[in-house]
């Protein structure tokens, strides 16, 4: 979808838009910024769940339930290194139950078992496999789980716990959902969905998603729940760019 500017007339193709706060944009070719409310298309209509996801209805709260697993190549590749990475890690714990097993040696000899190396070693060792464990575990088993009801968006997961995933907006609050794609360094992309609020601020509700569809998923069940039109927002995932 392309803009037109009301100034000069030009039209703005869908590359060159640049949305600005409160829904305006400017104009490339004389610098005008305008409101473009009445040029935008309607909401898109309602979607299925994509893969993974869950809608159910908890009472009058709509739950959307997001599994952790599958992952993605990256989470592919961290699974395969690392079971036998955890594995190996867990070492030092078997020398320390099972000495005669691991040095060879039996428990009438005076092996160095007690130095303050190996145990330094074992502490870190431990608690790095221990952190690898919950984290596959969790990748595994573990679900997002977001809860839309009369008074509230809130967003926990579950069984395990993590870190950043527990968020709770009130519903008067809210002015608009929105989607915005995140680049990390080195060149990995996931999706996020946000609330913008009434006073400005953004929140940022899910993180992490894989593709742009599963954003926009939830930002239009929040839509749909609330009644909001969905409106464009500053730095948003373009509406003008096709799906993955
Ligand atoms: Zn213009």
């Amino acid at each position: 979808m392309s803009l037109t500017c009301p100034k000069c007339g030009s039209v703005i193709l869908p590359a060159d838009i640049q949305l600005l706060p409160q829904r305006t944009a400017r104009c490339g070719q004389c610098g005008e910024v305008f409101d473009f409310t009445g040029q935008i298309p309607k909401p898109a209509p309602p979607v299925e769940p994509p893969r993974g996801f869950t809608v159910t209805n908890d009472l009058s709260d709509l739950v959307i339930t997001r599994r952790w697993f599958p992952q993605s190549l990256f989470r592919k590749v961290v699974y395969i290194l690392n079971w036998p990475l955890c594995l190996l890690m867990y070492t030092p714990v078997l020398a320390l139950l099972f000495p005669q097993f691991i040095f060879h040696t039996g428990p009438n000899t005076n092996q160095p078992v007690s130095q303050i190396g190996f145990w330094i070693a074992l502490v870190f060792f431990l608690g790095w496999a221990l952190f690898f464990t919950y984290m596959m575990i969790a990748w595994t088993v573990n679900r997002t789980e977001i809860r839309i009801s009369s008074t509230a968006v809130s967003v926990c997961c579950y069984p395990l716990k993590w870190p950043g995933e527990s968020k709770a907006v009130s519903t008067t609050d809210i002015d608009q959902p929105f989607c915005s794609r995140h680049n990390s360094g080195k060149g990995s992309t996931s999706y996020q969905v946000f609330v913008l609020l009434h006073s400005g601020k953004r929140i940022s509700l899910v993180t992490g998603l894989e593709k742009p569809e599963h954003a926009r998923f939830i930002a239009q069940q929040i839509e749909l729940r609330f009644g909001i039109t969905d409106q464009p927002v500053y730095g948003e995932l373009s509406n003008f760019e096709g799906y993955d």
